[in-house]
């Protein structure tokens, strides 16, 4: 049997994933299969950036990846780099509502009162809204729909107060969209399950959510990383894969389907030839490179914001915090740019050499997109600004790094489920061979990379499978 290629474009979570899985079960299963993965960039990790400087170590990109996703873990596991990982410190979360820092009350989750206890201490909600939140326990399930607004869907069972000033910005630092946006299939499609199914989403959430899920102010981390920064398993990832799998520095501009083969243009007229690809790149990258083909003309209306951080060091002396907690997000309803701030020495203790200081500040709201094109030293005022209005800065920053991500958050807008799986089905037509898998389809979250990754990788040997039976 001829030898079939299959090209993994792209090489960041996704890509390595799909790329260590596929030459995984090729070995395995010893079959006559050989793997490229093609990365524009001269590094792999995409978004996955540490910087180990002085002692400290940076993420340009995410710090973390939720434990209980398991797909990550399992990857982990099968790297060997378990002995590695670290676990999040836990301590005090807090959100800042028109300009004043609460403490998120235990017995939430993602932001939403599980338990009665969580709303009687709180002064983030008035009286009226905590009778507002009472009620959903009493309301009418809601008729089905295909898709609506998670924000929607939230303030007709719980009211505005709560969305707009615990659960947005709690949501908003993971998604970097507006709430009235996004799609609730898309995003938490078991909310509207939980409600359907049990007539009240906290009941739901009372019924079915693990006690240590519902935020309860003791329990351990939920978020995993590794002792030397976020990039080890990216490292692990490339090591195993190895030099002769890798091209890099080879953005693949154009693909075309000729004579039974894909054929994949890179720079300078350099063409490879693929049986199967796997697209791991951006959605609105696609478009241009599968020019011929216009069934990817809707990715385009798949909006994309663009946001920044920076991290600053500090020496101790510097600075005075002396609220117990690992950072803050903040509510659209207050008068600053910034919508997060790390503590991250406090998150991640081993990031930070002993007398210093580690804090990563995030800007860019949907409304607020102008700021990541500042320069550096200007965003840095504005995030010091911010950052004096809650914290005691005696002195300087001793450096700070800005990393900007332009076009880099897909907004999963309502409606994306249905977008994503009408352009599969036409695919599946059109380009056989061809698969997407990453972030910009289904979950933005290293685990969820990951687990399309390896679904991706089943996707492609399944289809190998079957176009030699043919
Ligand atoms: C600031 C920030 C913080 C985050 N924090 C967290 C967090 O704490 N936890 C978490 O779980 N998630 C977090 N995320 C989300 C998570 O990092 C991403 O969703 C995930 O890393 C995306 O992986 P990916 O492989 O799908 O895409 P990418 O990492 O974007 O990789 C795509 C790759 O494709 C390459 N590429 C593009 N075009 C071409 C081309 N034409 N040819 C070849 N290659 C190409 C790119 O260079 C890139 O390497 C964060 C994201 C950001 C930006």
């Amino acid at each position: 049997m001829a030898t079939k290629k299959i090209a993994v474009v792209g090489g960041g979570m996704t890509g390595l994933t799909a790329a260590y899985y596929l030459k995984q079960k090729i070995k395995e299963q010893q079959l006559p299969y050989e793997v490229t993965l093609i990365e524009a960039g001269h590094r792999v990790g995409g978004k996955i950036q540490t910087v180990r400087k002085n002692g400290f170590i940076m993420e340009r990109g995410p710090d973390s990846f939720l434990e209980r996703k398991t797909p990550a873990v399992k990857l982990v596991t099968q790297l060997g780099l378990t002995d590695q990982l670290v676990r999040n410190s836990t301590g005090q979360a807090h959100v800042l509502v028109r300009d004043t820092l609460y403490e998120i009350p235990s017995g939430t989750f993602m932001g939403i009162p599980v338990w009665e206890s969580a709303l009687t201490e709180t002064h983030i909600i008035s009286e009226t809204g905590k009778e507002r939140i009472q009620e959903e326990l009493s309301l009418q399930k809601s008729k089905p729909m295909i898709d609506q607004s998670l924000g929607h869907f939230l303030r007709q069972r719980l009211g505005d107060e709560l969305i707009e000033n615990l659960i947005e910005p709690l949501l908003s630092g993971i998604y970097s969209s507006d709430i009235d946006k996004m799609s609730l299939m898309a995003t938490f499609p078991q909310f509207f399950k939980l409600e359907q199914e049990y007539g009240s989403l906290i009941k739901g959430l009372r019924k079915t959510l693990p006690q240590d899920q519902a935020s309860t102010g003791k329990k351990k981390g939920q978020f995993l990383s590794f002792e030397n920064g976020l990039e080890t398993i990216v490292e692990a990832l490339f090591q195993k894969l190895g030099n002769d799998t890798c091209i890099l520095g080879k953005p693949v501009k154009h693909i075309i389907h000729q004579d039974g083969a894909y054929h994949l243009e890179l720079e300078k007229n350099e063409v490879r030839e693929a049986d199967a690809i796997l697209m791991t790149v951006p959605h609105h990258h696609l478009p241009s490179i599968f020019k011929a083909d216009s069934l990817f003309a809707p990715f385009m209306d798949i909006p994309v914001t663009s946001v920044a951080n920076v991290v600053l060091a500090f020496d101790q002396s510097a600075i005075q915090y002396d609220q117990d907690g690992t950072g803050f997000v903040v509510s659209r309803n207050s008068d600053f740019r910034i919508t997060a701030c790390t503590w991250t020495d406090k998150k991640w203790p081993t990031t930070t050499p002993n007398g210093k200081v580690l804090l990563r500040a995030y800007v860019g709201k949907p409304s607020d997109q102008k700021i990541v094109h500042l320069a550096d030293d200007e965003i840095v005022k504005i995030v010091l600004k911010d950052l004096a209005k809650v914290m005691n800065l005696a002195a300087s920053p001793e450096f700070t790094m800005v990393t900007r991500w332009k076009q880099a958050m897909p907004q999963y807008t309502v409606g994306h489920v249905e977008t994503v799986k009408m352009v599969r089905n036409e695919m599946k037509a059109q380009l056989p061979g061809v698969f997407i898998a990453g972030s910009s389809f289904e979950g933005v979250g290293i685990p969820d990379c990951i687990q399309q990754g390896e679904q991706a990788a089943d996707d492609v040997l399944q289809f190998l499978a079957s176009s030699y039976r043919k």
